[in-house]
């Protein structure tokens, strides 16, 4: 026996994402079945459905950024009751025993994660090879990575936090943001327009940069406090050697060196976006300031919640365009263009119309 779920999926790197109908497991004694309400627009969803990053499997239906009720429990799940808003992420799964594993970063398991959508389905239960996203109405997740949603939040503006809100919440801590610090975040589209809320929240003096002119506005609405135009040679030139902590979100491989010159003696800049080569990589932005770059991937369980716990207190949720899912193939395409204020969310109940 499997549970029938309705969803959308595309076929190939070049077709449309349309209806498909595939199945999800029976829920195990550790499982929660979940009936989806929404789930956000990730751009890491389009690198994906167009094998952008290469390895995608098809038929594959994209979504990770989930958020639903409880509409049932397997006998030994005792965090969760039918009815309850939940969220899942980027993950239904990891070995649980590795280092990271324990250490509640399941993003870095040493035998790789299982993502929510594309990945290897170790646990089995369908015909189906690879694990199918949130695009549908319903999904049977370990009750592990289960995330509680605040009942203060609008469920469907707090789905894109499973994801925008998490790769940002996760580097600003683990780098230790706060006040009296001046942070920049690259890129104002789904994860940037978190980040500047997010190190808003905590404390810190924000700075947008941003290759387009016409968000400025938009910036400080969410929070920030300057805008820095990436395109202006001069501007940043000034602002050399200004900033504490950078969080740089660019989707595409792009040239580094105009942003590492931005940092302090000490400071880091960390690269959410690009899995491309990055260019201009020179040891003298780093050697004579002792300046690093790192990377970062989502954030683990543990500290998911912990982020929507605090976007619960703070009352941070995401600026959202929500549509219905016929209408997915277009926002995809506006994604892209940068043309969505500034994460797209499907209403899921769309999807019986
Ligand atoms: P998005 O909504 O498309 O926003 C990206 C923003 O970057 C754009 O709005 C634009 O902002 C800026 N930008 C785009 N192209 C640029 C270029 N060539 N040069 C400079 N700036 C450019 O994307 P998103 O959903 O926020 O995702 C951002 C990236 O993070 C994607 O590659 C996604 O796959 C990745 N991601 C990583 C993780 C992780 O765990 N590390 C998790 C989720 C997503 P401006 O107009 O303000 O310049
Ligand atoms: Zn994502
Ligand atoms: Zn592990």
């Amino acid at each position: 026996m499997t549970i029938a779920v309705h969803g959308y999926a595309t076929q190939s790197p070049t077709s449309e994402l349309a209806p498909f109908t595939f199945e999800r497991r029976e829920p195990r004694p550790q499982d929660v079945v979940i009936d989806i309400l929404f789930c956000g627009i990730c751009h890491s969803d389009i690198h994906s459905a167009r094998n952008e990053w290469g390895g995608t499997q098809y038929p594959f239906t994209p979504g990770h950024e989930i958020v639903g009720r409880v509409a049932a429990v397997g006998k030994d799940v005792s965090t969760y009751k039918a009815g309850d808003l939940v969220g899942v992420g980027c993950m239904v799964d990891s070995c649980r025993h590795c280092a990271s594993c324990e250490d509640g970063l399941e993003q870095y398991c040493e035998n790789g994660f299982t993502g929510t959508y594309g990945g290897e389905d170790k646990i089995g239960g369908t015909p189906h090879k690879t694990t199918f996203g949130g695009y549908s109405d319903k999904i049977t997740v370990d009750e592990r990575f289960v995330l509680r949603i605040p009942d203060n939040l609008d469920p469907a503006a707090a789905a894109p936090l499973l994801c925008a809100g998490i790769t940002t919440y996760s580097p600003l801590r683990h780098w230790k943001v706060g006040p009296g610090q001046k942070v920049g975040v690259i890129g104002l589209g789904g994860l940037g327009h978190m980040g500047v809320k997010l190190a808003h929240a905590m404390g810190a003096h924000v700075v947008m940069i941003t290759t387009s002119p016409s968000k400025g506005e938009d910036a400080r609405k969410l929070g920030a406090d300057e805008v820095l135009l990436s395109t202006d040679a001069a501007a940043m030139k000034a602002a050399q050697n200004s900033f504490d902590f950078l969080l740089n979100t660019i989707p595409v491989g792009h040239d580094v060196d105009p942003y590492m010159a931005l940092l302090k003696r000490d400071a880091a800049m960390v690269v959410v976006g690009a899995v491309e080569p990055l260019t201009n990589v020179n040891g003298i932005p780093f050697i004579f300031r002792r300046r690093s770059m790192a990377g970062s991937l989502i954030g683990g369980v543990p500290e998911t919640q912990e982020m929507l716990d605090f976007c619960g207190e703070h009352n941070i949720t995401c600026d959202i365009e929500t549509i219905a899912i016929k209408d997915v193939n277009e926002a995809y395409d506006r994604t892209v263009k940068g043309d969505v204020k500034y994460r797209f969310v499907i209403d899921m109940a769309s999807l019986e119309s």
